[in-house]
């Protein structure tokens, strides 16, 4: 029988390797993963939904809609509590300007300037949805609770990592290594819960 196609909604190898990966991890057989760029161009919403719940199922809805195929998508943040949950889903704008990952992590850093260490938790939050054309939608919630420190360590990871120090490590997670990174996120703690749906889905 051939492979059930699964789309993820994302053009980042990255993301998808590690959709990969926790699938062979669970003996998860029978999937194949295609991005973004392997199916033809559809107009994407963009992302303006006020929880990371809402976008990501926006996100796997249209896909699953354009496509054809059940459809994986995510959204993910950072919480910091001092912050009463921001950046939250403007993350990946916090500065501004999208995906300037420097910028973004120094305005955070200066916002927190004066806050003392016991009130500088914040966790990073991933949701997946997943949409089944005509079917079921399963949404999942993985979060990696954790502090920000005073100045950026490590060259790993992206976007806000070097300022995260996980409350399960001992460095920041800018300094993990990938695979000690996706043992603990909130992405492979929420793609992990998704494992029993692909599974049915894979048939
Ligand atoms: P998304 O791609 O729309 O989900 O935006 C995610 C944004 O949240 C990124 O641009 C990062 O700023 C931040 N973010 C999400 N996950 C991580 C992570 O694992 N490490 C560091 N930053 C992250």
């Amino acid at each position: 029988m051939a492979d059930t196609r699964l789309l993820v909604a994302s053009r980042n190898a990255k993301k998808l390797a590690e959709l990969r990966r926790v699938l062979a991890d669970h003996d998860v057989a029978g999937i194949e993963i295609v991005g973004l760029d392997e199916i033809p161009p559809f107009p994407e919403t963009p992302e303006t939904g006020a929880t990371f719940e809402e976008n990501a199922l926006l996100k796997a809805r249209d896909g699953a809609v354009a496509s054809g195929l059940s459809c994986v998508a995510d959204d993910s943040g950072i919480a910091v509590d001092a912050l009463n949950g921001m950046p939250g889903v403007l993350s990946a704008r916090w500065s501004g300007s999208h995906g300037d990952d420097a910028a973004n992590t120094d305005l955070l850093l200066g916002q927190l300037a004066d806050v003392p260490d016991e009130r500088r938790t914040a966790r990073f939050v991933s949701v997946c949805a997943l949409v089944v054309p005509g079917g079921t939608e399963t949404v999942v919630r993985g979060e990696w609770p954790g502090v920000i420190v005073h100045a950026p360590r490590g060259e790993g990871g992206f976007g806000y990592d070097p300022v995260f120090l996980p409350a399960d490590a001992d460095r920041t997670a800018a300094e993990l290594t990938p695979a000690e990174k996706d043992a603990r996120s909130h992405r492979g703690r929420a793609l992990r819960q998704l494992v029993p749906a692909l599974r049915a889905l894979a048939g």
